[in-house]
């Protein structure tokens, strides 16, 4: 939407609250960079502006956690793992499992992922920032980023109770469209505009899943090109998670295409368009897929899944060079493990490969160039559109999440600038939480869970 005009606004903000810590978005990375925050003894605030934490794995029903493992070796510890081990404690996992992710595409992969019931993992979060001594406010909506000589000092938010002002030193923008760089003016990468499709996942009940996974691979395959063939799916996948009890099947089957997620019309017909695929994928799925027959539909997610908008402007920015020659860097903090996983935009395939070894990410990346006291984490960190490819899974971005919660704590604590912290001390917190960053620290390649 290109607006046409301008009005003045002029506003007198209550300030509702001083926090060491402010973290944006209540997501994968957010939920967790909230607590690692918390639990290093910063008054730390989350504001989400939906009704649950947990981001895309609750909000966008994208119901399994990927890139704990690479291959066989675990690569996410601390906060992230124990709170994976939280949600299989509360009966919303069965555990670590087996996953061939684009099944039925041209380049399937598998992968060793935790399959959970979102709704678990709404209380289990929840549970986890209320004991941390996080204070959370859902149905918070971010406006607009408060700067004093180039210098972050907090947001402004929009609640039921109006507009609100929340001051701190440190903010985490963990809000998946670097929301609060993009008020603060950090530039953000612009590849020409080219972005990933969108999802709108949906929750069948009363799946026969064992019946559907005795299909052969190559007849689900020439099932799905027969559905793309005449227009009943939208692409090459029957992408499907399976909660506990393997009756229901969450289904990543949408593909919504040239969406620029930013763009309040775009973003509209997102919605509109994931519903209309839905109806079309549902009955195709009801007529041809054995297993399916009696499905019935029980969800469908409360918001699009959006892959990729804005990837900020850091002090490095992480390259697919960087992941697939395992380069090493002084200032890791997180580790990530792929796949490198690039939708087609325009297309209805997937592009799927394997980084040869887990990848270092280098607290640079979550640094914004310019702005002091500002922080991100998980899919929008400085990275070319490839490594965010392979960076942007969920453990991943929650392992992000505790390397600057934990900065942003240190230097809260210290009256520093995050950038003036050495990674050195960001690490041994890290170690001490027992957070992998490192490939050094990893076992031997075959350690397991
Ligand atoms: C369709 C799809 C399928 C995927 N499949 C997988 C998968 O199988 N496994 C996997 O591990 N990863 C998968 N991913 C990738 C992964 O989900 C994301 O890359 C990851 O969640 C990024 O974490 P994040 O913390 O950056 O963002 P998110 O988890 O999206 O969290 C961002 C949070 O910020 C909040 N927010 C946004 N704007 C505001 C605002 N103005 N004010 C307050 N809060 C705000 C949002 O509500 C949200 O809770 C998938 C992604 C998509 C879209």
């Amino acid at each position: 939407m290109q607006p046409s005009a301008t009005i003045r606004e002029s506003l007198n903000t209550p300030v509702a609250g001083r926090y060491d810590v402010i973290v944006v978005g209540g997501g994968a990375s957010g939920t967790v960079a909230a607590i690692a925050a918390a639990r290093s003894g910063a008054r730390t605030l989350l504001v989400e502006r939906g009704g649950c934490l947990g981001g895309a794995a609750t909000a966008n029903l994208v119901a399994q956690w990927v890139a704990f493992f690479h291959g066989e070796t675990r690569v996410v510890g601390g906060i992230p793992f124990e709170l994976a081990e939280r949600v299989q404690a509360a009966g919303g996992s069965d555990g670590f499992h087996r996953y061939v992710m684009g099944e039925a595409a041209g380049t399937p992969f598998p992968l060793r992922v935790l399959p959970f019931n979102p709704e678990t993992v709404k209380w289990v979060l929840d549970g986890a920032v209320n004991e941390a001594g996080v204070e959370v406010l859902l149905h918070t909506t971010f406006a607009r980023t408060l700067l004093q000589d180039g210098s972050i000092a907090g947001v402004t938010v929009e609640t039921v109770q109006g507009r609100l002002a929340f001051l701190a030193p440190v903010v985490v923008d963990a809000s998946g469209d670097a929301l609060v760089c993009a008020s603060a003016g950090v530039p953000a990468k612009n590849d020409g505009g080219e972005r990933q499709p969108c999802t709108l996942s949906f929750r069948l009940s009363n799946v026969d899943v064992a019946r559907f996974r005795a299909v052969p691979s190559e007849q689900r395959r020439a099932l799905v090109l027969d559905g793309l063939r005449r227009g009943e799916l939208f692409w090459e996948s029957l992408s499907f998670v399976s909660t506990p009890g393997g009756t229901d099947a969450i289904c990543l089957m949408s593909r919504i295409q040239d969406v620029d997620a930013l763009d309040a019309r775009d973003a509209t017909r997102a919605e509109q368009e994931g519903r209309r695929q839905i109806a079309s994928i549902v009955g195709f799925l009801r007529r041809e897929i054995p297993g399916f027959e009696n499905a019935v539909l029980a969800d469908v997610a409360e918001r699009v899944g959006v892959r990729e908008t804005r990837r900020i402007e850091g002090r490095y920015t992480l390259s697919e060079e960087d992941i697939m020659q395992a380069r090493g860097f002084e200032d890791a903090i997180a580790l990530g493990a792929g796949p490198m996983d690039r939708h087609q935009p325009g297309g209805t395939g997937i592009r799927l490969y394997a980084p040869p070894e887990p990848f270092e990410i280098p607290l640079r990346a979550l640094l914004p160039v310019e702005v002091e006291g500002l922080l991100v984490c998980g899919r929008t960190l400085s990275a070319t559109r490839e490594a965010m490819a392979g960076a942007r899974h969920m453990a991943t971005s929650m392992a992000m999440g505790q390397a600057v919660g934990t900065l942003g704590a240190i230097a809260a604590a210290s009256g520093r600038r995050p950038s003036a912290v050495p990674a050195a001390e960001v690490q041994q917190r890290l170690e001490e939480a027992h957070a992998l960053f490192r490939r050094a620290q990893i076992a031997s390649p075959g350690q397991t869970a």
